[in-house]
């Protein structure tokens, strides 16, 4: 279903990849390229801006890697943002409550909704070796509750038996009795849909929420109908307490917005998608699986990867062998910085070693958070290759002219040469342990 869009940001990558270097422009005249690529594919407007600019700024500030070429660093950014956009990982359906959990399903008339819950009662009597007991609230549509009836028995799950004229909470709050008296572990609820949304429904909906309340909302949307599915999925999470999404007809031929837009439109991951009429169509979504699939570079990926943990490891080494020696000046610091930016912590690196509390502390008072370990970067920027190496040069008159190029203050800089000397009394302490083995010893 993403093949045209498979296909037009290939193009895109096609271009970048061979390019042995990228400047800022190459990277923003592709990333526009992308963005027509994911409209075009139905992503909704908002989603596809906030991807497209996510990406074009860490292309942009992205530290260059040795052994691939800035093209295929783009295509790794770009896959981790697909992922980051589908939702990071697979997510279970939580029914492993006191019994019994209740499954509400939501959504608009023939959006799949009766399939699916048969789909997943299917699902959790055969996998999760659940005793399942599914009940329809459709009170609308002539023929509905039977309709799950016939599919409980193609399933061989156990439907509430129909008492004609009664209501959709009341049908709700009977079938929770029924599953506690005869203990069921899940109550799948099928409630009514719509050919729109309307407040009667939504009302509804809240009405049989509030009485039930279900561990799991699952809204059920049809893929295919791109940017009207986005819009549903904007006025059900806007009134009931979603926890997930189901997409239908994803065997069909689908755009893939409307995958890609659900996770940031409702907040809640795509928990299952539909795949066909069958009653065991039905997987799991798996957002890297996905993003592969649509990118399908799956290559590339893996090689940056492998060419960021290399780095990583020789500078962890290089970084070692001068922990060693007692040694630590201001480019060691200023790799530490750069790391601690990428690992994403405060202290991240002080915190793991000992004797450096007291850096650690002096980094906290300075109130550091990312946007400082940028400005002692640029501190350290504007320090001479000398006064790099030995930061005690740095008297008050070198101070000032370091200040001044760097956009910030004296009393900035002296606060970072606070830091580096804690640091470094900290690394001698280090060496007379006896260097790193010593370290290693302390650790086991
Ligand atoms: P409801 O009105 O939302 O309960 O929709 P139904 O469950 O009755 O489904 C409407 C139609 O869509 C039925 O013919 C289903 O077989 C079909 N359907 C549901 N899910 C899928 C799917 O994932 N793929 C395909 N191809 N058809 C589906």
């Amino acid at each position: 279903m993403f093949d045209s869009l498979s296909d037009r940001l290939g193009g895109v990558f096609d271009r970048l990849k061979g390019r042995g270097s990228l400047n800022e422009s190459d990277v923003r005249a592709a990333m526009r390229e992308v963005r027509i690529a994911l409209l075009e594919a139905d992503v909704a407007l908002p989603v596809a801006r906030e991807f497209v600019d996510g990406v074009t700024e860490q292309a942009v500030g992205q530290q260059v890697l040795k052994s691939v070429t800035p093209g295929q660093q783009v295509v790794k950014i770009v896959n981790d943002a697909l992922v980051a956009m589908l939702g990071a990982n697979a997510s279970e359906l939580h029914v492993d409550g006191t019994p019994p959990n209740v499954v509400m399903m939501v959504g608009l008339q023939g959006s799949g909704k009766t399939t699916t819950t048969a789909k997943i009662a299917k699902r959790l009597t055969e996998k999760g070796r659940k005793k399942v007991l599914m009940a329809s609230l459709d009170v609308n549509r002539p023929a509905a509750q039977e309709q799950l009836a016939v599919l409980g028995t193609q399933t061989d799950v156990a439907t509430l038996p129909i008492v004609q004229g009664q209501q959709p909470t009341d049908i709700a709050k009977r079938a929770l009795q029924a599953a506690k008296l005869q203990g069921f572990d899940v109550v799948m609820l099928d409630t009514a849909g719509r050919l729109h949304v309307d407040q009667q429904l939504m009302d509804e909906m809240k009405a049989v929420s509030d009485a039930t309340i279900p561990e799991e909302i699952l809204l059920v949307v049809d893929a295919l109908t791109g940017q009207d599915a986005v819009n549903v999925a904007k006025s059900f999470t806007e009134q009931v307490p979603l926890t997930g999404t189901v997409l239908t007809r994803m065997d069909g031929d689908a755009r893939g917005g409307a995958a890609l837009s659900m996770r940031a439109v409702t907040g809640t991951p795509i928990k299952f998608v539909g795949v066909g009429e069958k009653l065991d169509a039905l997987e799991e979504f798996h957002p890297e699986r996905v993003a592969g699939r649509i990118l399908g570079m799956g290559d590339v990926v893996s090689l940056v990867e492998r060419a960021a943990e290399t780095v990583e490891k020789d500078e962890a080494e290089a970084f070692a062998k001068k922990m060693a020696k007692g040694q630590f000046d201001m480019n060691d610091l200023r790799t530490q910085l750069a790391q601690m930016q990428r690992m994403g912590g405060l202290g991240a690196l002080a915190g793991m070693l000992p004797g450096m509390k007291k850096a650690q502390a002096a980094m906290a008072n300075s109130g550091m958070d990312d946007k400082v370990l940028v400005h002692m970067d640029a501190i350290i920027g504007s320090m001479t290759k000398k006064e790099r190496a030995k930061p005690a040069l740095l008297n008050a008159k070198r101070k000032r002219r370091v200040a001044m190029g760097s956009g910030q203050t004296v009393q900035d800089v002296n606060k970072l040469l606070k830091m580096h000397k804690e640091m470094s009394t900290a690394m001698k302490r280090i060496k007379k342990m006896g260097g790193i083995k010593g370290l290693m010893k302390m650790f086991g």
